[in-house]
C-alpha cells in the first residue's frame, strides 16, 4: 500500500485527531479534524471527504480529548508503536519523523468555532515538546476564506514565528476555472484579496492542486494563474513557496485525471520562471 495514500481521518476509536504519512510534510502529520459533521464552505470535486455519507459524531469538541488524543499520537510516534500498524508498514525510515499538528480535517477549520481554542491549544503542546528539544510545526490547512480576519491572522503569524503557519489553497487563474474547482458562493476575487491581505504581513506558502476533469480539460491554465500570482507579487504580497501537486486519493467526482509526474514538473518550471516563486512539486 502506499503510504501516501492513507489520508484517512478515522483512527482508532479516537475523535478528533489521525496520523498521516504526509508527503508535503516529509514526514509524519498529526491531523486534527474540527469539522466533525463534514461541514466545508466549499465543495471542491477534487475532495476526498465522502459528503454522501455524514458521520453521526457528536459536534462538540472536548478539549480534554483532543489533547489525550495529540499526546498519545506523539507518544506512540515516539517509542515505535505507531510504525506497527499496517497502514504505516511500507513508510521508509526518514518519514518516521514527527513533522508538524496540522489544523485541517474534512472541512474549513478556520471556520470552526473551535478554531482558536484549538490552535491555542496545539501552540501550547508544541510548546511542551520544544522544552523536551522536539520541534513540531503548527499548520493550518485553508482555503483562504478566513484569512483577511485579524484574529485569525494574530493566530496564524504566531505559527510562523513557531516554524509553521498557514498552508493555503490556490488553485485557479480566473473566476470561472476557480467557480469549477471550489464550487462555493464565493468569489475568486475574495479568495485573492483575502490572500494579499495576508502575504503583504509574512511570507506565505501556498498549496495548489492541479489535474483534468473528466472531458480532459485542465482545472487551471499556467497563463492567467502566474498572471495572478505577478500582480499579487506587485500588491505586495510574498510567497515563500508553491506546493504543486495533483490527484493521490479517492475524489468526490469520479474520473478526475492526475497529471504526469513529467506535467507537473514542466508546469512547475513554468510556474517558477514567469513568476519567480520557488515551486515545489508533490506527484
Ligand atoms: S476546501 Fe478542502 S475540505 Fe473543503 S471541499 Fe475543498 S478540498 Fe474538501
Amino acid at each position: 500500500m502506499n503510504p501516501f495514500a492513507a489520508h484517512s481521518r478515522e483512527f482508532e476509536d479516537f475523535l478528533y485527531v489521525y496520523p498521516v504519512i504526509s508527503r508535503r510534510s516529509e514526514g509524519l502529520s498529526i491531523g486534527i479534524n474540527l469539522s466533525l459533521r463534514k461541514e466545508c464552505n466549499f465543495d471542491c470535486p477534487y475532495c476526498q471527504v465522502d459528503r454522501t455519507h455524514i458521520l453521526e459524531k457528536d459536534r462538540e469538541v472536548k478539549f480534554e480529548v483532543l489533547q489525550k488524543e495529540i499526546h498519545l499520537i506523539i507518544q506512540n510516534a515516539l517509542n515505535g508503536e505507531l510504525w506497527k500498524y499496517p497502514r504505516f508498514a511500507n513508510v521508509k525510515q526518514e518519514f518516521k519523523q514527527i513533522r508538524d499538528i496540522a489544523i485541517s480535517g474534512d472541512g474549513e477549520s478556520t471556520t470552526s468555532k473551535y478554531f482558536f481554542e484549538t490552535a491555542n491549544l496545539v501552540l501550547k503542546i508544541i510548546e511542551e515538546y520544544e522544552r523536551q528539544n522536539l520541534k513540531i510545526a503548527p499548520v493550518v490547512i485553508t482555503n483562504a476564506t478566513m484569512l483577511h480576519k485579524k484574529e485569525i491572522q494574530e493566530i496564524l503569524l504566531t505559527m510562523v514565528e513557531k516554524g509553521g503557519g498557514p498552508w493555503v489553497k490556490l488553485d485557479a487563474g480566473t473566476e470561472e476555472e476557480f467557480k469549477k474547482v471550489a464550487e462555493t458562493k464565493i468569489s475568486y476575487s475574495k479568495i485573492l484579496d483575502n490572500i494579499l491581505s495576508f502575504a503583504k504581513l509574512t511570507p506565505i506558502i501556498l498549496q495548489t492542486i492541479q489535474f483534468y476533469f473528466p472531458n480532459q480539460v485542465v482545472s487551471f491554465n499556467l497563463k492567467p494563474f502566474t498572471q495572478r500570482l505577478n500582480e499579487l507579487q506587485t500588491k505586495g504580497a510574498n510567497f515563500r513557496y508553491i506546493q504543486l501537486y495533483t490527484l493521490a486519493r479517492d475524489t468526490k467526482v469520479k474520473n478526475l485525471i492526475p497529471l504526469t509526474k513529467e506535467e507537473l514538473s514542466r508546469n512547475a518550471e513554468i510556474i517558477q520562471r514567469e513568476t519567480g516563486i520557488l515551486v515545489k512539486v508533490y506527484s
